[in-house]
């Protein structure tokens, strides 16, 4: 296939999802993020991605913070200056760290932790919030499973870093 067609795919397919979450979050009543005080020094790195077979979902969050009940939420790091509320794709990527680590622990994370460059949000992990998710994830093994996902069109590792779908995404790097 032409290479510039394969580009325009993919640009397509990212737009069609960005739209489609933000309709998600309109729609669905996604949870808005609450700007809160986070104190890093509580964080643990994860050695292990997590998985779950069923869903074919594999990720790691940047960090893990355990509440006083032992229950793990995760928290994602951007490097980027924090929006008004955060992005829908970026919720996302939170709510699929929440459903993996409930996947593991059966114990479900109450909310997740979002950090931007100059500001962190909490995002709480809502049945709606997971309903789209899989919803999402449905809708994209949908689309591979009728061969129509246009290919990878880079071999940068840190646009992957970077994406908010690199966990429901089988060709990051
Ligand atoms: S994870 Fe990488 S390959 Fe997948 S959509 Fe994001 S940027 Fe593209």
């Amino acid at each position: 296939m032409n290479p510039w067609l394969l580009i325009l795919l993919l640009a397509l397919l990212a737009a069609l999802l960005f739209i489609w979450s933000e309709q998600q979050k309109r729609r669905t009543g996604l949870p808005q993020g609450k700007v809160i005080y986070a104190d890093s020094d509580q964080w643990q790195a994860l050695t292990e991605p997590l998985y779950d077979p069923q869903l074919k979902l594999t990720g790691k969050p940047d960090y893990i913070l355990r509440l006083q009940d032992g229950t793990r939420v995760p928290v994602e790091v951007k490097s980027t200056f924090a929006p008004a509320q955060p992005y829908a794709n970026h919720i996302m990527q939170l709510a699929a760290y929440c459903l993996l680590l409930e996947r593991e622990s059966g114990q479900r994370p109450p909310y997740g932790l979002l950090r931007y460059r100059q500001q962190t949000f909490q995002v709480d992990y809502t049945p709606a919030l997971e309903l789209a998710l899989r919803a999402l994830i449905s809708e994209i093994r949908e689309v591979e499973r009728q061969g129509e996902a246009p290919a990878r069109s880079h071999a940068e590792a840190s646009r992957c870093r970077g994406c908010g779908y690199r966990d429901i995404c089988d060709q990051r790097l």
